[in-house]
């Protein structure tokens, strides 16, 4: 994993939250486009988060995006 594709997964849960600028958007989707690796973590990222947007309210915890991101770092960039 290089340094880019740690910066690029860095930004992932605000590109995600659409919490992310304009230009970092892009530079995200610029990434993932050419990046397997990348565009792989964004698919689970994606699945993952929408599988636990089907559970119960009340069992999805705050933060939910950074905390199933954190998980998928700590398996890449052990
Ligand atoms: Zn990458």
């Amino acid at each position: 994993m290089d340094e880019k594709c740690k910066k690029i997964l860095e930004c992932l849960s605000d590109y995600m939250d659409g919490e992310a600028s304009e230009e970092l958007c892009k530079t995200v989707e610029r990434h993932i486009g050419e990046c397997n690796e990348c565009r792989c973590v964004m698919e689970s990222l994606k699945v993952t988060i929408e599988m636990l947007h089907s559970l119960p309210e009340e069992k999805i915890p705050e933060n939910l995006e950074k905390s199933v991101l954190n998980k998928l770092k700590k398996i890449l960039f052990k």
